[in-house]
């Protein structure tokens, strides 16, 4: 079991990993001073499978929980489903202490913590994320969301969790593309922050890939910390948060232009990564050396390096659409090296057309 804390202003609260976490989940739960109603918001992939027996955990900890299914998908993270367990909410019940449990990836995390953010104007929100994305990504950090019709995670708000556990045991029914998408974030904080932890995923590629024990425990760990680190320091994303977006910028661009159905998310993060970190080496900020050890990390961890479907004028509108982009400047987030990055908006438009032609 390994803990990793987070602190932010007056708050904070711990990230616990580990495999089989009923005692550790069951003494928070005890602890935690929260009201008897319980609601567990899971969806309809991992509701069947851990959703019985996460309930008799929390139960076993003195509450009494209701568990709400909705169905698998981003089409989940709506305002027509956030209604529903407002509703649910309103119906048994809940009152201002009253915890909602968040099991499942990141689109229950985000729904979920959205309805705890903003139901009585906020009630105590646990996260159980069961997708390697959600444990090393969406679920640090405190930002909840739904999406419009008209763009994602819109309509949202910054609320951090009591706590988060992980029990990684849950991993192995996930999907082996669920696993990569992960992956492509994992391998993203190597990037931004510290090289030898790039360096351990090097060297470790096999129990990376299978999510070995030891291996996947310390990732997953490294990534929460530094992800906690990033967010710590900014967390309503005024500067250094900033940084979590590398890869993110050209990916944004991939997942609009295939209309967010060819590749998913990590899979774009990690072509927008090597289109970031191509970027970098053309401004002479690199060397080619770093690219290749980038691209071939990717591809080694089964992401894939160039999007197809794509086309250069259509990626580089698309870049000026991004929620990221300010005042009609693209600020890149590109590498000085690896473990090390910046923000840059005076980035050449002809520099930026050519990483993106060899990219597709
Ligand atoms: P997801 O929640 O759709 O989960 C992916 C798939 O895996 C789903 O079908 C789910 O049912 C299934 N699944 C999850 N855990 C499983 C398990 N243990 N066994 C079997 N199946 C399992 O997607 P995701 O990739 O986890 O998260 C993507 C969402 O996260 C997006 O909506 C994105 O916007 C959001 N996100 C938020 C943040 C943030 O900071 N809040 C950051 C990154 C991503
Ligand atoms: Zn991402």
């Amino acid at each position: 079991m390994r803990k990793v804390r987070v602190a932010l202003g007056e708050e904070s609260y711990d990230i616990v990993i580990g495999y089989g976490l009923e005692q550790d989940l069951r003494a928070f739960v005890q602890g935690a001073g929260f009201s008897r109603q319980a609601m567990l918001v899971t969806d309809s992939n991992v509701g069947p499978l851990y959703g019985e027996n996460v309930r008799a955990i929390l139960e076993a900890g003195g509450l009494s929980v209701t568990v709400v299914t909705i169905p698998a998908g981003e089409s989940s993270k709506s305002l027509a489903v956030a209604e529903k367990l407002y509703t649910r909410a309103i119906e048994l019940g809940l009152d201002r202490k009253s915890p909602i449990f968040a099991l499942g990836g990141g689109v229950v995390g985000d729904l979920a913590g959205f309805i705890a953010a903003t139901y009585m104007r906020g009630v105590p929100f646990v996260q159980l994320p069961t997708s390697l994305l959600a444990q090393v990504d969406s679920s640090v950090g405190g930002k909840v969301a739904v999406n419009h019709a008209l763009g994602k995670n819109l309509i949202g708000a910054f609320y951090q969790p009591k706590a988060v556990f992980m029990d990684l045991s849950m991993m192995k029914t996930l999907p082996k593309r669920e696993i990569y998408t992960g992956l492509g974030e994992i391998i993203k904080y190597g990037i931004i922050y510290d090289a030898a932890f790039f360096a351990y995923l090097e060297q470790h590629v096999q129990d990376v890939l299978s999510l070995e024990q030891e291996a996947a425990v310390h990732m997953i760990a490294r990534s929460c910390e530094i992800k906690a680190a990033v967010v710590s320091q900014d967390e309503k994303e005024r500067g250094l948060r900033r940084i979590l977006n590398f890869g993110h910028t050209m990916a944004h661009a991939i997942e609009k232009e295939t209309g967010y159905l060819r590749y998913n998310h990590g899979e774009a993060v990690a072509i927008g990564m090597v289109g970031a970190a191509d970027i970098s080496a053309r401004l002479g900020m690199i060397e080619e050396a770093d690219v290749a050890r980038v691209t071939s990390l990717i591809e080694r961890l089964h992401l894939p390096t160039v999007a197809e479907g794509c086309t250069v004028d259509a990626m580089y509108k698309d870049i000026f659409h991004d929620k990221k982009t300010i005042n009609g400047k693209v600020n890149w987030v590109l590498m000085e090296g690896i473990g090390k990055v910046t923000c840059r908006n005076d980035v050449p438009e002809d520099v930026v057309r050519a990483a993106m032609a060899a990219r597709i």
